[in-house]
């Protein structure tokens, strides 16, 4: 019988190194590494008992300086590009969700908006909180009626004195409860749509503030998510991080956190592609690994082809955006592809590890809950699918109409 030859198979350069300097590889040996000493095992605990990643390890990585690889170093950054941070996102991405979360909320989420963005007093009372991981930024955008419609939010921010009166509720907030800090999406003049959306920073424990019971998710355990309810919040003026009129411009940041999910959906696909290729090749039916068989050779080949796609398309939108901020229709074209390439492979491995794969020990099944919610998170793939199209031709597509 003709058996492949797994150690010469092993050798090859594998495509995941794409154009990756050797520096950008030590980075991603390193990271790989620190994540799989420190999360792998207890990964599967946080999933299992829905718990919160802990304060004192999101302390660990702002030590370790992954919370500031991309941002400024006046703040205490590292000042890299955000590739490197994407780099570091993958390899925790690929064995913890939940300790990942942290590296993409810092680096490519509210904070980096902040760094984008905010006024010198801003970035100097909180980024070097968050890059220490003494604090972290959530962002609150979505609301009960309004999630791919965000633009019709109904949070609002009437002017009070110095300050800012907030009153509205917010769904589906990521980190919420836990996180000390928000990038709250608001709802600042009467002008309709975007035009009358800005951006406040708002401090957790601002009286009025509440919060809902925890959702319990399909996936995305150990990152806590529920309602924000603001009552008459009074936010200071000086935490206006983008006035009305200027959504083109929170926009734009925002399509760095889109660059930081289509990484994590990234990460999914190439972690269950990975273990998938390890398990056909031990894992014998009828005297023979699977992978001898025709038809999962197949099924492979497109798991191989969907991950190499995302990642040309991730890492084509990282390397133009620099140390800036990423075009937003390549970021829109990388989201697409690596979304679904996340909740595609997953499940094709689900598939391959039969009955294992759909039980909880192998983590298989967890990859792909974690993958749905990936997807929705930032704006569904359909959503993109129509983003794309109007960048394109540049012409608009009025949902409204
Ligand atoms: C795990 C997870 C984490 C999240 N984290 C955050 C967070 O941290 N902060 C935050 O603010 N929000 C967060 N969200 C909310 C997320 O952004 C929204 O769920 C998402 O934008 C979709 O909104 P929705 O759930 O209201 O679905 P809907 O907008 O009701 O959409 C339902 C379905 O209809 C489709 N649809 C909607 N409009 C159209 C259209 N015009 N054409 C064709 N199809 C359409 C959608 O693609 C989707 O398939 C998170 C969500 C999840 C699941």
């Amino acid at each position: 019988m003709h058996m492949i030859n797994i150690s010469v198979e092993r050798e090859r350069e594998p495509v995941t190194d794409f154009d990756l300097s050797p520096e950008e590889l030590e980075l991603r040996r390193e990271a790989a590494r620190v994540a799989a000493d420190l999360y792998e095992a207890p990964a599967q605990e946080w999933d299992r008992e829905r718990m919160t990643f802990p304060n004192e390890e999101r302390r660990r990585l702002g030590e370790l300086g992954y919370l500031g690889i991309a941002l400024p170093e006046l703040y205490g950054g590292a000042g890299a590009p955000v590739m490197d941070a994407l780099i570091v996102l993958e390899e925790f991405a690929k064995v913890c969700r939940p300790a990942a979360f942290q590296v993409f909320e810092s680096n490519t989420g509210p904070a980096q908006v902040v760094a984008q963005l905010g006024t010198e007093a801003q970035k100097v009372e909180y980024l070097p909180a968050v890059i220490k991981g003494e604090a972290s930024m959530a962002v609150a955008i979505s609301e009960p009626d309004h999630g791919s419609a965000a633009t019709d939010m109904r949070t609002k921010g009437v002017r009070d004195g110095d300050y800012i009166r907030v009153s509205g509720t917010k769904r589906w907030v990521s980190n919420a409860g836990h996180a000390e800090l928000y990038l709250l999406y608001v709802r600042l003049s009467d002008e309709p749509g975007a035009r009358g959306v800005g951006g406040l920073i708002v401090e957790r424990d601002t009286p009025g503030i509440s919060f809902g019971a925890p959702e319990r998710l399909m996936g995305f355990r150990g990152i806590p998510s529920c309602d924000i309810y603001f009552d008459d919040v009074l936010v200071p003026g000086r935490n206006v991080l983008v006035q009305p009129g200027e959504f083109s411009k929170l926009f734009r940041a925002f399509s760095l956190e889109r660059l930081g999910n289509s990484t994590v959906s990234l990460a999914i696909a190439q972690a269950a592609l990975d273990r998938s290729l390890d398990y056909v090749r031990t894992r014998k039916q009828f005297g023979k690994p699977l992978i001898q068989f025709q038809s999962v050779q197949g099924t492979l080949a497109d798991m191989i082809v969907q991950v190499d796609a995302a990642r040309m398309l991730v890492y084509r939108a990282a390397r133009k955006a620099g140390r800036g901020l990423p075009d937003s229709l390549e970021v829109s074209v990388a989201k697409r592809a690596a979304n679904e390439a996340g909740k595609t492979v997953s499940d094709l491995a689900v598939q391959l590890h039969g009955g294992n794969g759909y039980t909880e020990e192998y983590g298989i099944e967890r990859l792909h809950r974690d993958a749905h919610g990936w997807a929705i998170a930032g704006g569904t793939p359909t959503m993109q699918r129509i983003r794309i199209v109007s960048e394109k031709t540049g012409l608009r597509f009025d949902q409204r109409a």
